[in-house]
């Protein structure tokens, strides 16, 4: 064999090892590159799993706690309840006597206290107040102006006694309230009807 021709086998032979080097580099690297490409498609089911568990927990959530509110808590008795508070009306400092029966869904059966069972949605819930107990008395009851039963009147201003302006109050429970005649009686209440 010439010399040359053996030169050019052997370069052949050498340049066929690179070229195997070169290709079997390239096939790791590709099997590198899918195995990159396979574990970033992993993460991004994985991430897809968790984004979707998200919004599962959050959907959840939502329905648990519904958008739409509840209905208005309604205030005082519904008709058919049967509801009692104490009562008292003082004038001036004087305690006044209980009154007698009388009619109406907020009534009271003489014995000092308020029978509270409305027979109409006009007599229940907020309509079940102070005023609606004073008007079953024969009287009348506003923020500023106590009429007693019997026709005497009481305003704002007016002077007790004692030489002192009076004014309306209405004390539930020890507390004053600001609702005044339109205070919606509760079961157990203990009112006072005071002017002074
Ligand atoms: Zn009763
Ligand atoms: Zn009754």
């Amino acid at each position: 064999m010439p010399e040359d021709l053996q030169d050019l086998q052997d370069l052949s032979r050498s340049e066929r090892r690179r070229l195997k080097r070169e290709r079997g580099k390239a096939e790791r690297g590709l099997a590198k590159g899918n195995e990159e490409k396979k574990r970033r498609q992993k993460k991004l089911l994985a991430y897809g799993i968790f984004l979707t568990g998200i919004i599962i927990v959050a959907y959840a959530g939502l329905n648990l706690f519904p958008k739409t509110t509840p209905p208005a808590a309604v205030i005082g008795p519904a008709p058919n309840d049967h509801w009692h508070a104490t009562y008292e009306v003082i004038l001036c400092g004087e305690k006044q006597e209980q009154y007698p029966e009388t009619p109406g869904g907020v009534h009271t059966h003489g014995d000092g206290q308020i029978h509270i069972h409305p027979h109409t949605p006009l007599q229940a819930g907020e309509n079940a107040n102070v005023r609606l107990f004073f008007f079953s008395v024969n009287g009348e009851l506003k923020s500023d102006y106590i009429k007693l039963p019997g026709g005497k009147e009481y305003r704002n201003g007016d002077k007790c006694p004692d030489g002192k302006e009076g004014s309306v109050k209405i004390i539930v429970n020890g507390k004053e309230r600001e609702e005044k005649e339109k205070y919606p009686i509760k079961d157990g209440d203990k009112v006072r009807i005071e002017f002074g």
